[in-house]
């Protein structure tokens, strides 16, 4: 028996209250990204929940306590997607607001399958190797889910912010606890941030929706008054804002995190430097961009990861040719009939949105990677490994990706926690992934996971998952 097993014998046998211990992992390549470090025969000593230290070469056996072998592996801080939702599976079902199927599948059954899930997403980010979570927006049971989270041992830390304060309603996804809340004047949206205070929440969410009936000058009122309130109890805004102007009208009012790329024009000068001068952090969430369009149109592109580690009920929902087309929304079946159209709206989009990305990176702004888990298509957990696909395709490096999904995200992440994950350092929560293959070679090989470590609890990362 290798010492391996005889370490999860070890810890099966303490379950379910498994206890974090002193252990080393020893002799592998630790790498840093926060300050672009790689440092080859490492020794990452953790003691309980944190770690101890980081040393390099020989070590006296003495103090490491139990010693993992890691010669030939690549240990990282454990990752973050800075934007996904709870409240949303990422079944064809979640979103009635944008796809009508209450007469295939009611939406209330919709909710109730995705709150006797928790568990079972919660565990799937673990397996990815997603050691922290961003929720940016959903209702106000989502103050429920982060303590059952932190009540979890096989789960991702969890940030949360509540119901998003929107320039428009969304009747449909209203059953009591409306995730999206439409609000109409300045006092409204202090009055609704004082009542979520309450529930200190990590972040507070806008989510700034323009078109012909809401242009952005009429909204802006609300932004800048949800903006203040929020700030004057400490807590950062994030908003939600596609167009170029949008995001620019937000930042302006004192906004910290937006939750998108632009997608609709080049991001110019003036608002490379305005986040520059703001240090905005901004969350690109590529590959939701592409889902809504392939899953409606029958061309979704689910990766190796996202079929292996994501849910199987959510991922078999996604085949529009299995709903009757008497049911089937207008939206879907005019993808379904002009697939090619779908396509090239997505090419549209990444056209804009890459570019963007390489400027804002190249200009030093802080960039988290996030992926918007939960909408349609976009799978919770390995989600994140597709958002860096197309990360590199628009011509970041693997360490820049890296450090959008550790260092950074960890800034998103905020308060105390986020203070303490991110990287490999002396007093840092022991959240790290061991892989198998260099990710700094090949960002691919983020997803070659031996071992998770969350809170300094091993786990193979097959013993995870059901
Ligand atoms: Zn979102």
């Amino acid at each position: 028996m290798n010492f391996r097993v005889v370490l999860v014998l070890a810890f099966s046998l303490l379950s379910p209250a498994l206890r974090a211990e002193r252990i080393s992992l020893v002799g592998g390549t630790v790498i840093n990204p926060a300050d672009n470090k790689v440092l080859p025969n490492a020794t990452v000593v953790i003691d309980g929940d944190k770690i101890e230290r980081v040393a390099m070469g020989r070590q006296d056996a003495a103090t490491l306590g139990k010693q993992i072998e890691c010669v030939g592996k690549f240990i990282l801080p454990g990752y973050v997607d800075t934007h996904i939702h709870f409240f949303q599976s990422g079944d064809l079902f979640t979103r009635p607001d944008g796809a009508d199927l209450n007469s295939v599948r009611p939406y209330k059954d919709e909710v109730a399958w995705v709150k006797s899930h928790v568990n079972d997403v919660l565990a799937r980010y673990l397996r990815c190797g997603i050691t922290s979570v961003v929720d940016v927006g959903g209702p106000f049971w989502n103050f429920e889910v982060r303590k059952i989270a932190n009540a979890t041992q096989k789960a991702p830390r969890v940030a949360v912010a509540g119901p998003l304060i929107s320039s428009v309603s969304r009747e449909k996804l209203d059953l009591g606890d409306p995730p999206i809340v439409k609000i109409e004047t300045p006092d409204q949206a202090r009055e609704f941030v004082r009542k979520l205070a309450e529930q200190k929440p990590d972040l507070v969410k806008i989510w700034y929706i323009v078109d012909k009936d809401h242009p952005v000058e009429s909204f802006r009122p609300i932004v800048r008054a949800t903006i203040e309130e929020s700030h004057a109890h400490k807590i950062r805004v994030a908003v939600h804002a596609t167009e170029l102007e949008t995001a620019r009208a937000a930042i302006e009012d004192g906004a910290d995190v937006l939750v998108h790329s632009v997608t609709d024009k080049p991001v110019d000068e003036a608002f490379v430097k305005l986040l520059k001068d703001r240090h905005t952090i901004l969350c690109p969430t590529l590959v939701v961009f592409e889902r809504y369009g392939r899953t409606f149109s029958h061309q979704l592109n689910l990766t190796p990861e996202e079929k292996t580690w994501g849910n199987p009920e959510v991922i078999a929902s996604l085949d529009v040719t299995k709903i009757p087309p008497d049911k089937l929304p207008d939206r879907i079946k005019t993808a379904l009939a002009k697939p090619d159209e779908a396509l090239d709206r997505i090419k549209k989009t990444y056209d804009v949105a890459l570019p963007n990305l390489k400027k804002l990176e190249d200009a030093g702004i802080t960039i988290a990677a996030g992926t918007d888990a939960g909408n349609i298509g976009t799978i919770h957990g390995p989600a994140l490994f597709r958002e860096f696909q197309l990360m590199k395709e628009a011509g970041l490096t693997p360490m820049q990706i890296l450090q959008s999904t550790t260092a950074n995200a960890a800034k998103l992440f905020g308060g105390d926690t986020g203070a303490h994950i991110g990287k490999i350092e002396n007093g840092f929560f022991a959240d790290l992934v061991v892989l198998n293959s260099n990710p700094v070679d090949d960002i691919a090989n983020v997803s070659d996971i031996e071992t998770m470590i969350k809170n300094g609890v091993v786990y193979p990362p097959n013993s995870i998952l059901p």
